[in-house]
Formats: C-alpha cells, sequence, structure tokens
C-alpha cells in the first residue's frame, strides 16, 4: 500500500486519497500537475503576446515606405526591410531558444 498518497486541498481542508482534483470542491491538489498546467497556461500567454508584437512601429513604417511614390524611397525601403524580417526572425528564433533553456 505504499502508493497511497494523500493530499489536502489547500482551498477547503478535505483530505483526498489518489486523487488529482479535491473531491469535495473540484481545487487541484497535485502541485505536481498544476505546475504542468500553469506553465501550458503561461507559454499560451506568451505566444499569444509575441503574435501581437510582431506588426510593431518599425514594420509598419516600412510597410509605409514599400508602396511610396518616390521609386527611389522604395526600393531603399524594401531593402531594409527584407533585413528587418531577418531579424525579427532571428530574434524570435532566439527567444524560443532561450524560453526552452529557462524552463
Ligand atoms: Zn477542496
Amino acid at each position: 500500500m505504499s502508493n497511497e498518497t494523500y493530499r489536502i486541498c489547500q482551498n477547503c481542508g478535505t483530505v483526498n486519497l489518489n486523487r488529482d482534483y479535491c473531491k469535495n470542491c473540484g481545487e487541484i491538489i497535485n502541485i505536481n500537475l498544476k505546475r504542468k498546467l500553469e506553465r501550458e497556461e503561461k507559454n499560451k500567454k506568451k505566444i499569444a503576446s509575441e503574435k501581437v508584437k510582431e506588426k510593431n512601429d518599425v514594420t509598419l513604417f516600412f510597410e509605409n515606405a514599400k508602396d511610396h511614390k518616390n521609386i527611389f524611397i522604395r526600393y531603399i525601403s524594401r531593402f531594409f526591410y527584407s533585413i528587418w524580417i531577418v531579424v525579427l526572425a532571428i530574434g524570435s528564433f532566439l527567444a524560443l531558444v532561450f524560453g526552452y533553456i529557462a524552463a
């Protein structure tokens, strides 16, 4: 009977045997499961905020300049825009790598 795990609910104080969720109030009482869920939730939020950040001021500036009526400005801005896209790609890749190392 070494597999029996008693967990006391932090929310209502009920003692639960071999359960991940409290039988009384439904609170998560398995700390490992709770941490895992919290980490997944955090990752989801991080990915969502990164998607919003993608179209920042610099990107919008280049997108406007690309269609400028002066052909010279159009070519210059397209050149720098392609560099900017590469910088963004490398930056998000590094953020992903460091995210995995930190976790
Ligand atoms: Zn409870």
